[in-house]
């Protein structure tokens, strides 16, 4: 279970109702009943039930069951698309160990809003279900651009063009160090977009393959060839 709070021997954490409701209401534990708990930086507690009610409890941490592990630095920058297939790209960035989860909207890209918060809910989720200790932030939508005009230079970045002949073979190469793989929207990149990424010193072209992906079967696609050369 994620909690927003210090974790620490004796630390008593306030559920929120949500919380509550899933602990009690479905999993119907008791006091006394132990539940796993991580917060994104002080690794994994075992926790037990000291007050369990339907709309609010508190756990007591008793011990650190694993250390704080976080994945490589890699950023997932990707163009939104619609809902469920954003929800869907958010929960395997998460799954599949980005350290941070960007959107961007491009010259294509269709969504001019996205519910930051709504997402980062999404990627809480998917790490509760595998079993991390780390928690991925969800930024806000930011236009290409401005991304690119701030690009830090340690940072390489395998930019995926279906139009990039041949086949998918240099980001299963990535060498180590700080990293960002961008994946554009349905309508792909516009000419000026990849005029200005392939003069990114930083930017590698990275084909999928022969086939065009869609926009979240891209993503999963290049974080697995990505996870391949470099993962933990
Ligand atoms: N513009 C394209 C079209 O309509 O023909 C399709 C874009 S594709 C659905 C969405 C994104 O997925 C692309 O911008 C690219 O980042 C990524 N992508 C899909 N297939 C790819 C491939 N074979 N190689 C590299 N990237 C790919």
């Amino acid at each position: 279970l994620y909690v927003d709070h210090p974790l620490g021997e004796g630390q008593s954490l306030a559920l929120t109702r949500e919380q509550a409701h899933y602990l009690f209401g479905v999993m119907r534990l008791n006091v006394g009943d132990g539940v796993l708990v991580f917060n994104g930086q002080d690794g994994e507690w075992r926790t037990d039930v000291a007050i369990a009610n339907k709309r609010n409890g508190v756990l007591v941490c008793q011990q650190q069951t694993a250390p704080q592990r976080n994945p490589p630095d890699l950023w997932l920058i990707f163009a939104p698309i619609k809902k469920a297939r954003t929800d869907f790209i958010v929960e395997k960035a998460a799954e599949m160990g980005a350290a941070r989860i960007m959107p961007v909207q491009t010259q294509f890209t269709n969504s001019e809003r996205i519910r930051q918060d709504r997402l980062q809910a999404h990627a809480v989720e998917a790490a509760e279900q595998c079993g991390g200790t780390f928690v991925p932030e969800v930024t806000d939508l930011t236009k290409l651009g401005t991304l690119l005009d701030t690009w830090p230079e340690d940072r390489q970045l395998s930019f995926c063009d279906e139009t990039e002949a041949g086949s998918a073979t240099r980001l299963a190469g990535a060498t180590p160090g700080p990293w960002a793989i961008l994946i554009g929207p349905e309508g792909g990149f516009s000419e000026p977009e990849r005029t200005r990424l392939a003069a990114l010193p930083q930017s590698h072209v990275v084909s999928l393959g022969p086939r065009i992906l869609r926009a979240d079967t891209a993503v999963v696609a290049a974080l697995t060839l990505w996870q391949m050369a470099l993962g933990d």
